[in-house]
């Protein structure tokens, strides 16, 4: 149990408007909890403050050697007025494991929700109601520690801050275009693709923005070794429906061990659908496309939940997919994930945590 310290802020801010956009991750809340780490004491001095600039040494390690961790989650408010979070716990795991990968100290999976908890329920009022629209929670971790070796660093912050937003994608739930990376890669095997860090983002820039030129908004990486088995989309992990089979890439060290991944799987099995975790090459996607099994593409993640795919383009072959329109099984997923999440529908699998 964190004894969290609670600073309130004298000047709270105006909360957007009802009709206000919420593009992604451009307004954030009241306050920020925060919480240091230093090697003699551990993490120590949890706190909720106002919103704020931090001031850290120019020196500071994670400026110079990327020593840091991420985390996106989303609280939603129900009809009934209950604030939920989805998955929170996984989270929680996700952040051990990529602080393992990284070398940071990990933190107690109770300590995390329950920070996550007592900052969502102080900016309440921020979670919009909308539809489409939720509160974002960005935990992260940096290292502080004023050094220019390289090594793992001895004093961290962890820090959450929050964002109400709406749609992830401009698009919503209509289609994107997205490009097949065949020269950049992303990740690979033996590396940190598996962690939710930014030197993975960093590492997608120089695609992104290739990929944007020739009009399309995501890049869809191959494996770096062979640049020929499919890995996920970035920010996002993929799936396939070919012939009625579920097929996603299988979690092979270097992609992201999605939660809504995890939830899309396990929907699926509830739904009756077989379901293949393994390698799916982009020749078989191809030829699926040709042959006219290619049934649905969509990526999955926290922050747009569930994003058809209308088109790929792959070196210079241009796959349209179901006349670029949403697929049956993307919109069905979408539907039950969000009722879920709004409480809207029984939470059969108990996924759901009420702040209270
Ligand atoms: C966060 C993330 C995802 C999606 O994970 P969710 O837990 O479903 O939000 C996929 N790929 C990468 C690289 C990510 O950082």
């Amino acid at each position: 149990m964190l004894d969290i310290k609670i600073e309130l802020n004298p000047n709270p801010k105006k909360l957007p408007d009802k009709n206000d956009p919420l593009v992604f991750g451009t307004i954030f809340t009241d306050h920020m909890f925060i919480m240091d780490y230093t090697a003699e004491k551990g993490w120590h001095d949890a706190r909720i403050v106002p919103y704020q600039p931090i001031c850290l040494e120019p020196s500071a390690m994670v400026f110079h050697y990327g020593q840091e961790m991420f985390e996106g989650l989303k609280a939603y408010k129900s009809k009934d007025g209950r604030i939920l979070l989805f998955r929170p716990d996984m989270n929680a795991k996700r952040t051990n494991r990529t602080c393992e990968i990284l070398c940071m100290p990990g933190i107690p999976e109770e300590d995390f929700v329950q920070a996550i908890k007592e900052l969502v329920k102080i900016d309440k009022n921020w979670i919009p109601t909308r539809e489409g629209t939720s509160l974002y929670i960005r935990p992260f971790i940096i290292a502080t520690t004023p050094f220019l070796g390289v090594k793992p660093a001895d004093k961290y912050k962890f820090i959450i801050i929050l964002s109400p937003v709406g749609p992830y994608y401009p698009e919503g739930l209509d289609p994107v275009k997205i490009w097949i990376e065949d020269t950049y890669v992303r990740a690979v095997k033996g590396g940190i693709g598996e962690a939710k860090t930014g030197g993975n983002y960093a590492a997608s820039l120089r695609a992104q923005m290739k990929a944007h030129k020739e009009g399309y908004s995501q890049v869809l990486w191959l494996d770096g070794v062979h640049r020929k088995y499919i890995e996920e989309v970035g920010s996002m992990n993929i799936f396939f429906k070919i012939n009625g089979v579920v097929v996603t890439p299988m979690l092979n060290g270097s992609i992201l061990p999605g939660i809504t991944r995890d939830s899309v799987i396990r929907l699926c099995w509830e739904w009756g659908y077989e379901v293949q975790e393994r390698l799916i090459s982009i020749d078989e996607v191809y030829e699926a496309h040709k042959n006219g099994t290619l049934e649905e593409v969509f990526g999955t993640g926290t922050a747009a939940v569930i994003s058809p795919v209308g088109k790929l383009r792959w070196d210079d072959h241009v796959m349209v997919i179901r006349d670029g329109g949403i697929g049956e099984l993307s919109q069905r997923l979408y539907d039950n994930l969000t009722g879920i999440q709004l409480g809207d529908l029984p939470d059969t699998f108990g996924w759901m945590v009420e702040v209270k």
